[in-house]
């Protein structure tokens, strides 16, 4: 209500001085004016009646004046004395009035008392009072009626500036009267519509940028001047190994233990230059992170942004790569070296060393079968991830692939004394490439052989999963895989003994046939080993439904 507003008490408490200051003016001059006024009338009144007494007193004997004066004193209820010219007047508080008496040199001198001066002041001031009074509450109740609705407007305007961003705001808003709070009314309502127009861009883009950060690849991390953390993504929290929800504005230090991280951040909201380093971050098992880390300028200071990118994979694609190049430049320079040298040999008289010439002759053709297997195992491994579509698969019997592998690797098992057991041989089949499917098996089955030992037995069942999966296992009790090549024997050229291997005929390209094949058909592969104790491969492939018979 206006009595609570503070611009209707200001405006209250100056109407009031106001009102006080022109009541003292006009009471000091009307105090004044009405008391000369009534003294000059009362001088007239009593100059008049001075006059008519001297004359009244010309007639009386000189010998009666005293008892004339005193019946005239009390006739006209004045005081009356006959005394020398300009006798002083009788005292202060009233007001004589001396007329010379004709013949006798002697004045009359009437007086009155100024208590009817006093009293006429008196009443004027009163009234003055009681006007005064009146103009003061009508004042008030106009200031009341003039500030009121003003008041109720402010109020609801300010209301409405405190919730601009509230979208109810708009309708608090007072209503836009030609005035200046009008204007104000309908300057705010512009205000909150662009207001309202950029905060939703603001969230949306925010929002926006929220998702995109979310869904990098990439980790991402932001600091500030503080080292305290104002962002930080999924992929960052998964790569230092943190929770995903990340309490707001936590402290570097808390969130990240690593020392490269911490020192390259450090650096970067030092010196203010953008810095790129590699990695390897201790929180993410040895995977390789190459971090770009940049200076993030705000308001309040310099903080850094960093961006993780993962390049363990990267590296070791890199690494397989450089590894098989020069394993083919191994692999081919040894047959080659030896082909060549006793060919040589041959040419230098060898040709006529009856005893010997064939022997040379039986060397190099088996190092010449030996880079015709490493070149069609090569040849096999492009095709296979060169991703070039092949024929249309075709339905495979697996039982049928394992009957045509084992007839394969039957006659190297029987040299090497070990025993083939054919287990449970599920009827099912699977969608692939019937050849390619039997040089997996044999790859497989051929490992199985070579890496044994006389009467070692390897065996080979399939069945039907649940899930819908064909299972085929190929297991055996050879020489086994030490468990820190195990992750590795996939990889081409990959051999644990090098020197048995060659001399078994390997190329090391076999398990990498078998995976890829396995991956074309939609399979898996999996490998448990023990080391001398023996090997067992678990092969998994989406089983067809059998064709529906009439
Ligand atoms: P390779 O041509 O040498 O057989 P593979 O790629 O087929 O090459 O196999 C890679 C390596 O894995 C082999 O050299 C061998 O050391 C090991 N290996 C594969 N299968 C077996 C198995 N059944 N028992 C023991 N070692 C095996």
């Amino acid at each position: 209500m206006p009595f609570q507003s503070r611009i209707f008490r200001k405006l209250l408490w100056r109407a009031c001085v106001v009102l006080l200051l022109t009541f003292l003016a006009v009471e000091y001059y009307a105090r004044d004016y009405t008391q000369q006024r009534e003294t000059e009338h009362l001088r007239e009144e009593l100059g008049k009646l001075g006059l008519a007494l001297s004359a009244e007193a010309a007639n009386i004997p000189e010998e009666q004046l005293p008892a004339w004066v005193n019946q005239t004193a009390e006739r006209c209820h004045i005081r009356v004395a006959v005394g020398a010219i300009a006798s002083a007047p009788l005292d202060s508080n009233s007001l004589a009035v001396a007329t010379p008496l004709p013949g006798i040199k002697r004045d009359l001198t009437i007086s009155e008392s100024l208590a009817s001066v006093d009293q006429a002041v008196s009443r004027v001031l009163w009234r003055i009072a009681v006007a005064s009074l009146i103009v003061a509450c009508v004042t008030l109740i106009v200031i009341y009626l003039f500030a009121r609705p003003i008041t109720v407007r402010i109020r609801q305007l300010q209301r409405a500036a405190e919730g601009l961003i509230d979208p109810r705001a708009l309708g608090e808003l007072p209503s836009e009267e030609p005035d200046e709070l009008g204007d104000v009314a309908r300057s705010l309502r512009r205000v909150s519509r662009q207001l309202r127009d950029l905060l939703e861009k603001l969230s949306l883009e925010s929002s926006q940028r929220q998702a995109i950060l979310s869904s990098m690849v990439e980790g991402v991390l932001a600091v500030d001047q503080d080292f305290h953390v104002v962002f930080c993504n999924e992929s960052f929290a998964a790569a230092i190994g943190i929770p995903v929800s990340v309490p707001e504005r936590v402290r570097l230090l808390e969130l990240v233990r690593d020392p490269g991280l911490l020192d390259l951040l450090t650096k970067v909201v030092r010196e203010g230059e953008t810095i790129k380093r590699r990695l390897p971050v201790n929180a993410a098992e040895g995977r390789l992170f190459e971090v770009q880390a940049a200076p993030l300028a705000s308001a309040s200071g310099r903080g850094a942004v960093a961006i993780l990118h993962d390049i363990t994979d990267l590296e070791r694609l890199e690494r397989v790569r450089k590894d098989f190049v020069a394993n083919v430049s191994h692999e081919l320079r040894t047959p080659l070296a030896a082909i060549r040298g006793y060919a040589e040999t041959l040419l230098d008289g060898g040709l006529e060393d009856q005893r010997n010439n064939r022997r040379f002759v039986e060397i190099i053709q088996a190092h010449g079968i030996r880079l015709n297997n490493i070149a069609s195992d090569l040849l096999v491994l492009s095709e296979l991830e060169s991703g070039r579509p092949e024929a249309p698969p075709t339905r495979v019997s697996i039982a049928g692939a394992i009957e045509a592998a084992l007839r394969t690797v039957e006659s190297e098992a029987r040299l090497r004394s070990i025993n083939l057991v054919v287990g449970h041989l599920d009827n099912s089949e699977v969608l692939g490439y019937k050849i390619r499917l039997e040089q997996a098996i044999v790859n497989l089955l051929d490992n199985a052989v070579k890496f044994n030992r006389p009467q070692g037995e390897v065996r080979i069942e399939t069945a039907l999963l649940t899930t819908g999966k064909v299972r085929l296992v190929i297991s055996d009790n050879g020489v086994g895989i030490p468990s820190e090549d195990l992750p590795r024997i996939f990889e081409r050229f990959y051999r644990v003994d090098k020197a048995r291997s060659r001399e078994v005929g390997g190329t090391g390209l076999g398990l990498s046939i078998v995976r890829h094949v396995l991956e074309r058909m939609g399979g898996s592969i999996q490998v448990e080993s023990q080391f001398g104790k023996g090997t067992k491969f678990t092969i998994l492939l989406p089983a067809e439904p059998a064709p529906v018979s009439n």
